[in-house]
């Protein structure tokens, strides 16, 4: 954490109300910014500010955000962290609602938050929109396919945002968190009596670092909590990163793939 008070600045953190993202509401209060949690339930920690709303609720994302804007003119840092994972099992034997309310959670979420306060960005001069992703959202898996399709989804929202942002001073980036201990992981029986967790100031580590510019050049692109050094996430923006570096990607099979390039 740079401990440098951003001067009033605002982030609208979703999924506040629990986990990481309680963490990470924390850690942007502890840096200087205002923040305004919204959940379901509309619970936050102290000294964050909650507002109930259903991330996949269209009318009561728009209401939320302008009531964001009202009370405090400006939205800095989106941080898309509201999340959802079904249980683990082959496509074939899945839940449809489940499955789809999994989707629905991890893009529609994302994607309304996303339209409904980057024109406020971009009227501003600019902001960073952070997504929670996952190493999920970057192979397959033999279960967990809703959770994996959506984030790899999220990574295509990223992709979007931070390409159409560019010229309005917008930049977005995949946060992956490690493996957190929470409600999710919790859920999860992959996760069943593992006692190594990333530490959830790591995560925080690398979003304060987002928020405050110094990872801009992984604008589009994905950093892994628990796994990148922030020193070396922070040589890197400054260098410059290659074309698809830390991207979704298709990999050709060599040089003579058609598909290559
Ligand atoms: P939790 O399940 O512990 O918490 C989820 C949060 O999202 C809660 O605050 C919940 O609040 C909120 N939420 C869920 N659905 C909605 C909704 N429809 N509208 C508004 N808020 C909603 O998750 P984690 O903290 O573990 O995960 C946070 C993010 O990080 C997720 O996107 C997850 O995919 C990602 N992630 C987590 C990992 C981990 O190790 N924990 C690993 C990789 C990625 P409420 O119930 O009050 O609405």
């Amino acid at each position: 954490m740079t401990g440098a008070a951003p001067d009033g600045r605002v982030a609208l953190v979703t999924g506040a109300s629990r986990g990481i993202g309680a963490h990470l509401a924390l850690a942007l209060l502890a840096a200087g910014w205002v923040v305004v949690g919204l959940s379901r339930s509309g619970a936050a920690p102290d000294g964050t500010e909650g507002m109930p709303c259903d991330v996949t609720d269209a009318e009561a994302v728009d209401r939320a955000v302008a009531e964001v804007v009202s009370r405090h003119g400006r939205i800095d840092l989106l941080v898309n962290n509201a999340g959802l994972i079904e249980p683990e099992r082959p496509l074939w034997e899945a839940d449809v609602d489940e499955w789809w309310q999994v989707l629905v959670t991890n893009v529609r979420g994302p994607f309304l938050l996303t339209r409904a306060v980057v024109p406020h960005m971009i009227a501003a001069g600019g902001g960073r929109v952070v997504n929670l992703n996952s190493g999920a959202g970057t192979r397959e898996r033999h279960d967990l396919t809703a959770y994996c399709a959506s984030k790899s989804a999220l990574a295509r929202l990223t992709g979007g945002t931070a390409l159409a942002g560019a010229e309005h001073g917008v930049r977005a980036f995949d946060l992956a968190p490690g493996v957190v201990e929470t409600d999710m992981t919790h859920s999860m029986d992959m996760h069943s009596g593992r006692t190594e967790w990333t530490a959830p100031e790591d995560v925080a580590a690398l979003l304060v670092a987002m928020a405050e510019g110094e990872l801009d050049g992984f604008s589009g692109r994905m950093v892994r909590a628990g796994a990148d050094d922030l020193d070396e996430l922070r040589r890197r923006s400054q260098a410059g990163l290659g074309d698809g570096d830390r991207m979704l990607r298709l990999r050709p099979w060599g040089p003579d793939d058609p598909l290559a390039g």
